[in-house]
C-alpha cells in the first residue's frame, strides 16, 4: 500500500474479522509469532476469539493484548475503521461523529476509542528542528473569561516550536507546561531543537540562557502585530491549532487531556505532505 487507500479499497482490504486478525498478526510480529511466556513460535490460532495458544506452554495471548486495543470489545474491522476515520480525515473526527459514522451504541466508547487512538499519536522524537526555528508560547483555554497572556489565571500553557524552511514551514511541535520558565522552556526547546540552530523569539527573559547553546535572535516585539510579523510561522501555527480544536471539537480541551489533542495536531501537520500509507503509519503505533 503505497498511498492514500480509498474507501473502497480500505473495505476490501479489511471487510471481514480473518482479514483484520491476519494483518494485525503480519503487523505485531513480522518474524513470526513468539510465545511472550515462553519463546516458542508454535501455536495454534483460535481466530473467533482473536488468540494464540501457545503449543509448548499452552498461554493464551490475544493478538491485541498490549496495544492500544487493549480489553476493546467491538470486532476488529470497528477498531480498523475507527483508525482508517482518524488517519485519514484532515482535520481530524470528533467522538459523536466517529459514533455515528461507525454505529456505535455508546457516546462514552467512542469517546474511550478515539482517545485510546489519540493517545497513540505521539511523536518518534527522532526528527529535531534545526536551521531557523521559531519558539513562542501560547494560552489554551477559551471557555474562561480573563486576561489573556502571560500571567493570566485558569489558562493552559503550550510551547510551540516551528522549524522554518525558506518561505515554507517544517516540522512543528508542542508541549503543554505549567510555567514559562527558563526550565521549562530551555527543556522543551532543548529536546527539540538541534544545538547551534538559530532560534527566534520575542525577549523574554526565560528563553535567554539558550544564547550558550543556540544563535539566539530575540526579537523585540512592542504589539501583537510586530509579534505576527517577526515571528509569523509560530502565529500561523498557533492560530491553527486553535481554529482545529475549535472547528473539529467546538471547544478547547480539559486540561488533562490537552497534551493528547496537541499530540493529534502535531501529528497531523508533521505528516502533511507524506499521507502516502498514513492508515499503516497510525495503525503501527497503535500496537
Ligand atoms: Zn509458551
Amino acid at each position: 500500500m503505497t498511498k492514500v487507500l480509498s474507501v473502497f479499497e480500505f473495505q476490501k482490504h479489511f471487510a471481514t474479522e480473518d482479514q483484520c486478525f491476519d494483518h494485525l498478526v503480519a503487523v505485531r510480529w513480522p518474524d513470526g509469532f513468539k510465545c511472550p511466556k515462553c519463546n516458542h513460535s508454535g501455536a495454534y490460532i483460535i481466530k473467533a476469539r482473536k488468540l494464540f495458544q501457545c503449543k509448548s506452554c499452552k498461554h493464551q495471548t490475544s493478538v491485541t493484548a498490549g496495544t492500544c486495543f487493549h480489553r476493546m470489545r467491538q470486532p476488529l474491522h470497528l477498531l480498523f475503521w475507527a483508525v482508517y476515520l482518524v488517519a485519514t480525515n484532515k482535520k481530524g473526527i470528533s467522538a459523536l461523529e466517529l459514533q455515528r459514522k461507525l454505529d456505535i451504541r455508546s457516546y462514552q466508547t467512542a469517546w474511550t476509542l478515539l482517545h485510546k487512538i489519540r493517545s497513540c499519536m505521539t511523536s518518534s522524537g527522532l526528527f529535531l528542528l534545526s536551521g531557523e526555528v521559531e519558539v513562542d508560547e501560547t494560552y489554551i483555554d477559551g471557555s474562561r473569561s480573563g486576561p489573556t497572556g502571560r500571567g493570566a489565571d485558569n489558562k493552559q500553557l503550550v510551547a510551540v516550536a516551528v522549524e522554518k524552511l525558506g518561505k515554507k514551514m517544517g516540522r512543528s511541535y508542542f508541549q503543554h507546561i505549567q510555567h514559562a520558565s527558563k526550565d521549562e522552556l530551555g527543556a522543551f526547546v532543548k529536546e527539540h531543537v538541534t544545538k547551534r540552530s538559530s532560534v527566534i523569539t520575542d525577549g523574554f527573559p526565560s528563553y535567554k540562557h539558550l544564547k550558550d547553546e543556540y544563535n539566539l535572535d530575540q526579537k523585540k516585539l512592542y504589539s501583537p502585530e510586530r509579534a505576527r510579523e517577526l515571528l509569523p510561522n509560530v502565529h500561523i501555527v498557533i492560530t491553527n491549532t486553535k481554529a482545529w480544536l475549535r472547528g473539529t471539537f467546538n471547544r478547547y480541551p480539559a486540561p488533562k487531556h490537552l497534551k493528547r489533542y496537541l499530540n493529534e495536531f502535531e501529528f497531523r501537520f508533521n505528516r502533511r505532505w507524506k499521507l502516502d500509507n498514513i492508515f499503516d503509519k497510525l495503525l503501527n503505533p497503535c500496537l
